[in-house]
């Protein structure tokens, strides 16, 4: 079952995703406004795509949703935007319930919401100017005021001189710099991206994701980003979700997710990373199979333990002496680091980035303890 009307099914979805009149009406909503998501499940048959999610979000804070495809980052999304019910848990936006499984189900459109899709879902027959005011008209807000919010918002997305074309006569990042437009013309207290730049090249991407946090900053707007690609997680966010199987693993900012990630999943999910095999022979020190140790950060191990130590490339230096050995099978440059590839005498494989090329076919490896840490291994 779901919360959407057969009105709101004859649209295109984004249009959902609006203000209700008040709010159209020209009444700022308050910037006060926080997320609660509290233990929320959605159930497909068998499948829990959510799975007893909980976190907060924070006025003017951009919370991003990272994990694999199928993870259930979209899911929670669409029950955020009111175009999906939850089955179990609450949601709150802006201090007001939202959603209260089995309660409560708010419609998109009085959540204060703006949302973008990663296929834009742009109305073909209409020009860019109709796309952008469709929420308003939607909302009843007064010609005048539509045309002046309408130009507003497209100037936000650098679009002010193409107002008058159709869709179909503008680029991919120009469709989706008119989809924001509309995801913020109402001046929406909350943001959701879903992928949005994924449809786009890799050029176009970076430009894009450079434009959406330029218009986020200036309207100080409160956004939840989905995607499954860790670059753009840790470059667009203030904190990061990591998610599996429609839990969420961790919680933190990207430096905290990336540096110290809290499993082996996360540690692989985000970031290149390096497994090794060793035991834990003190609270801080793994021993390798070769005899050699390491000072590691320890995360639910105790001495004796067999674990699994996990370490970025950059974390490894490439040393004349000490430190477990191995040999280099493969050097590549990369523009501004060599990535070196180098079988341990112990067996296992690691890649290292090294800023300068490797000296010998022989090396030892220098590991900084601050970034390789312990865990039972799944
Ligand atoms: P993600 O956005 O992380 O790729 P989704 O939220 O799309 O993940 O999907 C999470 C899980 O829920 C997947 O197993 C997916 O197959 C399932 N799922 C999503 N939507 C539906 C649906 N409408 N009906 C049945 N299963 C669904």
């Amino acid at each position: 079952m779901s919360v959407t009307t057969d009105r709101e099914r004859a649209i295109p979805e984004t249009t959902a995703a609006t203000t209700d009149p008040a709010t159209a009406a020209g009444r700022r909503v308050a910037r006060d406004l926080a997320v609660s998501v509290d233990g929320v499940v959605r159930r497909y048959g068998a499948v829990a795509a959510v799975d007893g999610a909980s976190f907060d979000v924070h006025d003017g804070e951009v919370l991003t949703l990272l994990g694999p495809s199928g993870c259930g980052k979209s899911t929670l999304l669409r029950c955020l935007a009111g175009i999906d019910r939850i089955d179990g848990g609450q949601i709150d936006i802006g201090g007001r319930t939202v959603a209260l499984a089995g309660r409560v189900s708010l419609p998109p459109e009085r959540r204060h919401i703006g949302m973008v899709f990663q296929s834009y879902a742009l109305w073909p027959h209409m020009k860019v100017e109709a796309n952008v005011a469709y929420p308003l008209r939607r909302a009843k807000v007064s010609s005048t005021e539509r045309k002046r919010r309408v130009v507003e918002a497209l100037e936000a997305v650098h679009l002010g001189d193409l107002a008058k074309r159709y869709p179909g006569e503008l680029s991919g990042g120009q469709q989706q710099r008119v989809s924001l437009a509309r995801a913020i013309v109402a001046d929406p207290a909350l943001l959701l991206m879903d992928e949005p730049l994924s449809n786009l090249d890799a050029q176009l991407r970076d430009a894009m994701r450079a434009e959406i946090q330029r218009v986020q900053r200036d309207r100080g707007l409160t956004m939840i980003y989905v995607t499954h690609d860790q670059q753009e997680a840790l470059a667009l966010s203030d904190r990061i979700l990591v998610m599996r199987a429609g839990r969420v693993m961790q919680e933190g900012t990207p430096q905290e997710i990336y540096g110290a990630p809290s499993s082996p999943y996360v540690a692989r999910f985000v970031g290149e990373s390096n497994r090794i095999a060793g035991t834990m022979s003190a609270p801080d020190r793994v021993r390798l199979p070769d005899g050699s140790q390491l000072t590691c950060r320890a995360v639910d191990v105790s001495p004796g333990d067999e674990v699994a130590l996990m370490f970025r490339p950059g974390a490894i230096r490439l040393a004349e002496s000490e430190g477990p050995t191995g040999t280099v099978v493969s050097s590549a440059f990369l523009g501004s680091v060599y990535e070196v590839m180098i079988d341990l005498d112990s067996g296992d494989r690691v890649m290292a980035h090294s800023v300068t090329p490797p000296a010998g076919t022989r090396v030892h490896l220098d590991i900084t303890a601050s970034s390789a840490y312990a865990r039972d291994d799944e």
